[in-house]
């Protein structure tokens, strides 16, 4: 680190892009290329600029804002779109200020337009409140979804708000891509992020903002017939639509607020919140009954576990210092279930500091990464140094939880 500079690392980035709930591991693909940035902006330029600049496959042009300007000119650029180019100097062809004009994000209109011109014939896309589904999966499906999400949304502001969190309107709506089938999923992934993500049944990405999943309805005689139809086909695949609501929990909090594009977000915090919120709520109609019941799906995984003898005694404060345990498909499982654990006790019986603590980590700059020691120093600050007590209180409320 250099005085008042940011180092960062793309590498460092892209395991922080995808974010899913499967137990298989994030890998990373990128270049090891480093840029240095200069010390971060509290607030991202309010100019449309409009820059040209090459990518991998070809050269193109976006409008969008400027995050991030690196010393040695390159930059984090946010598009209309909500998407986060990292732009290297080497690869910036021309940048330009469009007149005059302010930075608007795109109309549900222009974001369709996107998405259709890129996933090309065959899509058709669709507002439903803060979401536009661009999809090839049929009308039907989209609807049952974009109901099924606004729901979720819906729940997920009232049950925060009551906090005193700095919760906010999206500033952008947010996109949402489901295929029609696994293997167009799989593609899109997989040039996207790569071939973990792809085998999995969704993910939200950092870098796109974008939420992709596919129809797990469809079968052999095709897709739903009818919302009807989808509602009993959905009610057989209960853990692939928790999936589904689990990721767009992560677009719903870093668009609402809660987290920061490309800051220091502990993946426990993340996951955690999403877990707390996938139990799937099919019967409802207007609310979201699950929310902050036990999650049957990680409370076993947990107890198993436990009872394995396996969990170490430091437990808690690896799966706080960094994200590794995470990151390792031996160890994915278990991290998991214990960052749902930490969290469902935290809300339970420590809310305020909790909130408080939220709150701390919806403030944090971005690109400024906490070391694991400083992440532990962190925690204290906010849950106090007694580990051994936090642990047992922990495993106490778990043990209560009928499975
Ligand atoms: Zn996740």
């Amino acid at each position: 680190m250099m005085n008042g500079d940011v180092l960062f690392n793309v590498t460092d980035l892209s395991r922080r892009e995808f974010l899913r709930g499967s137990a298989t591991a994030l890998c990373s693909t990128s270049l090891l290329t480093q840029i240095s940035a200069q010390d971060n902006i509290a607030q991202p330029a309010q100019a449309l600029e409009r820059v040209k600049f090459q990518t991998d496959k070809n050269e193109r042009t976006e409008e969008g804002r400027v995050l991030i300007e690196a010393q040695d000119g390159g930059i984090i650029f946010e598009g209309r779109d909500s998407r986060l180019w990292t732009i290297l100097p080497e690869n910036l062809v021309e940048r330009q200020s469009v007149d005059g004009m302010k930075f608007v994000p795109y109309s549900a209109r222009q974001l369709g337009d996107r998405m259709k011109l890129e996933f090309g014939t065959g899509y058709a896309c669709w507002e439903y409140g803060p979401l536009v589904i661009c999809t090839n999966a049929g009308k039907n499906y989209a609807d049952w979804c974009g109901e099924l999400f606004s729901r979720l949304q819906s729940s997920f502001e009232k049950f925060w708000r009551r906090d005193n969190l700095p919760l906010k309107e999206p500033e952008f709506l947010l996109p949402v891509c489901l295929f029609a089938n696994r293997r167009q999923f799989a593609e899109y992934a997989l040039a996207d992020a790569d071939a973990s993500t792809a085998a999995s049944y969704g993910y939200y990405s950092v870098k796109t903002n974008r939420t992709a999943m596919f129809d797990i309805t469809a079968d052999e005689s095709g897709a739903a017939r009818s919302i009807a139809d989808v509602n009993r086909r959905m009610a057989k695949s209960l853990s692939n639509v928790a999936t589904m609501v689990h990721e767009a929990t992560h677009q719903f909090a870093f668009n609402g607020g809660l987290h920061q594009r490309y800051a220091d977000n502990p993946l426990w915090l993340m996951e955690g919140m999403a877990m707390f919120f996938e139990v799937p709520d099919l019967k409802n109609k207007s609310g979201w009954a699950s929310v902050g019941q036990p999650n049957k799906m990680r409370v076993a995984v947990f107890a198993d576990w436990f009872k394995s003898g396996q969990r170490a005694e430091n437990s808690l404060k690896t799966l706080i210092q960094d994200d590794t345990r995470f990151l390792d498909a031996d160890t994915a499982g278990a991290a998991y279930a214990e960052a749902w654990s930490l969290t469902y006790y935290l809300i339970k019986r420590r809310r305020e500091e909790y909130t408080v603590y939220l709150k701390h980590v919806a403030e944090k700059p971005i690109l400024k990464y906490l070391t694991p020691a400083e992440r532990i120093l962190e925690f204290e600050k906010f849950f106090g140094e007694d580990w051994a007590q936090l642990d047992d209180e922990m495993v106490t409320l778990l043990k209560r939880i009928r499975r």
